[in-house]
């Protein structure tokens, strides 16, 4: 299928720098606030938002047939409950406006001021209700590092991991957007050398650089997805900082898995960029060796090519880059996730959120974790201030960035950014 709003040739009578996440071809959603607003739903071009429930009033979508209600919100859910072939709509419109060739808001200069806001003044919300959030750890280099460190180099990568995206299910309550802080949790560790548990701040405050995606149609119990109609489901992504405690994870996680040592802070980014946008950047998957049984088999491209970075900055200092991965890593495929995750009949909500677990990718500096890019502490990260870093110090802002790509076009999700305070 041909999106038009796709397409490298078009260009916007709005100025957009070569460097913007925010092209004419990107048009991603999400939901801002200012002095004036209190939530509405909005899109990007360049360095400013486009206020949507404004264009809605102005009789911009009149053609679409959408209640004005639906762009004054608090969150996307009921925006993507409309279903593909509206909110797709929606983008071909807001792409339309945008166009050079296109006049109609082009020459309305005194609707500008309502309509287009500079980024740098405005707050991005939480753009998702999530209702259920679960987290995969689908790439194959993260699973085999992990398996190295825990358990035996030698059989690195568990029996099932080959034959099913192993996942877990996490809690939704604690998602936070882009620019949060939180405190470093506290709990329960074990050390090493001692026989008895201990209580208190956690020591090994680790990222794990992820992406999410996003239910786009909901099903019913009992109904099943298959890896073919799969996009039909997903609506886009969005990047993602799974905040993991290193040291209560390993003493909590057997036999259940995480619990406290993932639930107490997640952050996405404010951007929800539509798979649809994402298309032109596809990429062939890993080649999956033993077979995978009939209901995870899929055809087609379905890795995408998406750059990401990990940055650390300690309080007053300099940004340092510590990790360059990408999500064409991912072993198993966001198709296959959501297929093995309906197989059983398990439903599906507008809104919940899918993650992909850790990406890393097959060299040291593309590790997604600092439990892996300093193998446990035992390589130290020299930050550009000369500070040295194990694992995530107090008053650290981590800040993920992700970008495609491609034929002169590029595609970004802005930051995911959240800052780390001293326990309480
Ligand atoms: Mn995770």
């Amino acid at each position: 299928m041909e999106i038009s709003a796709n397409h490298p040739s078009l260009k916007s009578w709005i100025n957009v720098d070569s460097t913007s996440d925010f092209p004419i071809q990107n048009i991603p959603f999400g939901i801002y606030s200012d002095n004036i607003v209190k939530h509405h739903v909005c899109s990007a071009i360049g360095d400013k938002v486009i206020d949507l429930y404004a264009l809605s009033v102005l009789g911009y979508f009149n053609a679409l047939n959408i209640k004005q209600d639906i762009f004054n919100a608090e969150h996307l859910n009921d925006f993507i409950a409309l279903g593909k072939e509206t909110t797709r709509a929606v983008r071909r419109r807001i792409s339309d406006l945008l166009n050079e060739n296109n006049t109609e808001l082009q020459n309305n200069k005194t609707q500008y001021a309502g309509v287009f806001k500079r980024q740098a003044d405005v707050d991005m919300l939480m753009p998702i209700k999530v209702g259920d959030y679960t987290d995969f750890f689908s790439s194959i280099d993260h699973a085999t590092n992990m398996g190295k460190m825990i358990r035996d180099p030698e059989n690195a990568l568990l029996p099932n991991w080959k034959h099913l995206p192993v996942g877990y299910h996490g809690r939704a309550s604690s998602i936070c957007v882009s620019g949060h802080s939180f405190h470093r949790p506290k709990g329960q560790t074990k050390p090493a050398d001692a026989e008895l548990p201990v209580f208190g701040p956690c020591k090994l405050l680790d990222i794990e650089l992820e992406m999410a995606f996003i239910i786009g149609k909901s099903t019913q119990m009992g109904e099943s997805i298959s890896t073919e109609k799969a996009d039909d489901y997903i609506f886009g992504m969005l990047l993602f900082n799974d905040w993991s405690a290193r040291d209560m994870q390993t003493w909590e996680y057997v036999p259940l898995g995480p619990f406290l040592a993932k639930n107490f802070a997640s952050t996405v980014s404010p951007w929800l960029v539509t798979l649809d946008a994402l298309e032109p950047f596809r990429v062939k998957g890993y080649e999956q060796n033993p077979k995978v049984l009939p209901y995870l088999e899929y055809t087609g491209d379905k890795n995408i090519d998406i750059s990401l970075e990990v940055y650390i900055q300690p309080e007053n200092s300099e940004v340092t880059q510590i990790c360059a991965s990408n999500y064409k890593y991912m072993y198993w495929t966001m198709e296959q996730q959501l297929a093995h995750h309906t197989v059983n009949g398990c439903n599906m909500n507008v809104g919940d959120m899918l993650a992909s677990g850790t990406i890393s990718g097959p060299q040291p500096h593309e590790y997604g974790s600092m439990l892996e890019l300093t193998w446990r502490g035992t390589k130290p990260i020299t930050l550009k201030d000369g500070s040295e870093r194990k694992f995530i110090n107090d008053n650290d802002t981590v800040i993920i960035k992700g970008h495609c790509s491609k034929d002169g076009v590029r595609i970004g999700f802005g930051e995911c950014r959240a800052k780390v305070l001293p326990a309480v």
